[in-house]
């Protein structure tokens, strides 16, 4: 039986885990991913993104990228048989504390395909038909097991937010986040919705 280490281990390689490897990629964390498929998803699925979403992407600098793979929309009509039958106006929606004051139509193959590319260009792949099939809680971490087709492994999870923190700590105090307030008016643009 193999032993490897990472910081983050993340199990699912779908939006949410790829999404969760790029930011913690993004902030230096040791991630590995693994999925029990064998290949990414081929189909649209989720294929609306918001606003939210979009802010993601633009924090990795990659929104140019997303925009430039979809279709901004701005309203949905459904019709049956031919006849249409209401919609949807994401006028009513737009909130003034975000840029991207529409609904992105891009399917989930392509927004994974994204992020799997940039995963890729930083030396992150994902570890395919490896599925997690015990799961225990260290001390100062997780230990996984890890079953694939060829082998099986315990993967041992640790983040040492101890040191993470005190790397961060001088960074953090200087940041505008730590100043800035969230106003109410925030909150209501989001409820609006
Ligand atoms: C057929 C279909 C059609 C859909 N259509 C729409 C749609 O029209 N609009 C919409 O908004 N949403 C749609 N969805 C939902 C959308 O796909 C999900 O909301 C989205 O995929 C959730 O992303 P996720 O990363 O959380 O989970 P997932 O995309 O499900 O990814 C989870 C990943 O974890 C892996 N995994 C699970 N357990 C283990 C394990 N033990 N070990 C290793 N890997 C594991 C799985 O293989 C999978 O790749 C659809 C879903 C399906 C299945």
């Amino acid at each position: 039986m193999q032993n490897e280490k990472c910081e983050v281990l993340v199990v699912g390689a779908g939006p949410t885990g790829l999404m969760a490897a790029c930011l913690l990629e993004q902030c230096g964390i040791h991630v590995k991913i693994i999925d029990k498929s064998i290949s990414a998803s081929q189909e649209s699925r989720a294929a609306v993104m918001s606003a939210r979403s979009l802010e993601l992407f633009a924090s990795l600098g990659m929104s140019e990228t997303v925009l430039a793979q979809g279709a901004i929309t701005r309203n949905i009509d459904f019709f049956i048989s031919g006849r249409h039958q209401g919609g949807l106006d994401y006028a009513h929606c737009t909130s003034v504390d975000t840029p991207f004051r529409f609904i992105l139509m891009i399917p989930q193959s392509r927004t994974e395909a994204i992020m799997l590319d940039r995963l890729q260009s930083r030396g992150i792949h994902v570890q395919r038909g490896a599925e997690l099939v015990a799961l225990r809680t260290l001390a100062n971490g997780a230990e996984a097991d890890v079953v694939s087709a060829s082998e099986q492994k315990t993967i041992e999870a640790i983040y040492h937010w101890r040191r993470r923190w005190s790397q961060y700590r001088p960074a953090f105090a200087r940041s505008r986040f730590r100043r800035r307030k969230i106003s109410a008016k925030f909150f209501a643009g989001r409820r609006a919705c």
